[in-house]
């Protein structure tokens, strides 16, 4: 059999000579080419040769839609796969599709008084979604872990009270049972993107997972953490981008909003976005929630804090309330130009 390594995809109305021309660089590069003529549009196969294709010298040519590699390494994130975008249901709400979901919260449950404000405007904005960490991912063994299940139950009283979904994160397989009880969307963060064993385990679960995207991690990276979880039967994965490890110190991390359509052509997961942690910097988030709506994100998930100076963690980018209800404003309004119907 043929080792095949890529399809390009011609447009529909790609003409004879730029098809030629696509098979004459496959052959100046040295590998075979295959036509294959479909009802609407040609493809062509590119095989037998030595080393890998790049994408890139094909993507640019004339009459060219895309390129795909050949054999996909992730199978059911893949765009290939399900051809239509997948909508994540979490009771009445919905992530992904045309609606903007927004996922607010605090950083870290510190206490309920704390955790009740915010779930207040969180409320207040028409957000669907509260976020809080009871199980706290951080750098130092010496900073604030996290109330753990008294977290969890303060979260689960958000829940009865104001009608919010919850989201809170795993970090390890012992957790992931007592998470279950309390979550409505269990969270994987950065550190854990490639914890394989945590991540078939959420696998198994029934609850919808928010993927974090691994602080260094590519985006074939990425989707294939996202594979391990469906490929255990769990397909409800939202992919989360927070910004990656570069050599700007301007900010915490370096948002990386070039991935939301990255992800849209080769995935059909949603895909929400981190400016807290993309950015770690107050000033930084609401221009940059902005510009992950326009780039086309599924949602946003925020931080806020009361009092940001007293926060157990993260205060440099937690939101005070009333900034994050301006936030929402100016992303309602830039959502609704790119769906007006969605609104
Ligand atoms: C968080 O969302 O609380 C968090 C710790 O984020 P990350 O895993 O992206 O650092
Ligand atoms: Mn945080």
């Amino acid at each position: 059999m043929r080792k095949r390594f890529m399809l390009v995809v011609m447009k529909s109305d790609a003409t004879q000579s730029e098809i030629e021309r696509v098979l004459e660089k496959i052959e100046h590069l040295g590998f075979c080419a295959k036509t294959l003529d479909g009802s609407s549009r040609t493809s062509i196969d590119i095989t037998d040769g030595n080393g890998a294709v790049d994408a890139a010298l094909f993507e640019n040519l004339a009459g060219v839609a895309e390129t795909v590699r050949l054999p996909s390494p992730y199978k059911l994130a893949s765009s290939q796969t399900l051809r239509k975008k997948s909508v994540i249901v979490i009771g009445n709400e919905r992530i992904g599709g045309d609606a903007l979901a927004i996922i607010a919260g605090v950083c870290a449950v510190e206490t309920r008084e704390q955790v009740f404000s915010v779930a207040e405007t969180v409320k207040e904005s028409g957000a669907k979604f509260f976020r809080g960490g009871a199980f706290k991912p951080r750098t130092s063994p010496y900073a604030f872990q996290g109330l753990g299940e008294e977290g969890l139950q303060i979260l689960a009283e958000v829940r009865a009270r104001f009608g919010l979904h919850i989201v809170t994160e795993a970090m390890d397989n012992e957790q992931v049972e007592l998470v279950e009880k309390y979550a409505d969307i269990i969270q994987i963060g950065t550190r854990n993107m490639q914890n394989f064993s945590l991540l078939k385990r959420v696998g198994k679960s029934k609850l919808p997972i928010l993927l974090k995207r691994g602080m260094s991690a590519t985006l074939e990276e990425f989707l294939l953490a996202a594979e391990y979880i469906m490929a255990e039967g769990n397909e409800n994965v939202i992919l989360c981008e927070r910004g990656i490890r570069t050599f700007s110190n301007h900010a915490r991390n370096t948002l990386d909003l070039s991935i939301v359509p990255a992800v849209q052509k080769l995935s059909h997961l949603p895909l929400i976005v981190d400016p807290s942690h993309g950015t770690g910097k107050n000033f930084m988030v609401t221009p940059m929630a902005r510009a992950s709506v326009a780039a086309g994100a599924d949602g946003l998930l925020i931080e806020m804090h009361p009092q940001p100076e007293t926060a157990r963690s993260d205060g440099a980018q937690a939101l005070l309330p009333e900034q994050y209800l301006e936030l929402v404003e100016q992303v309602k309004a830039i959502h609704k130009v790119l769906s007006p119907l969605s609104v």
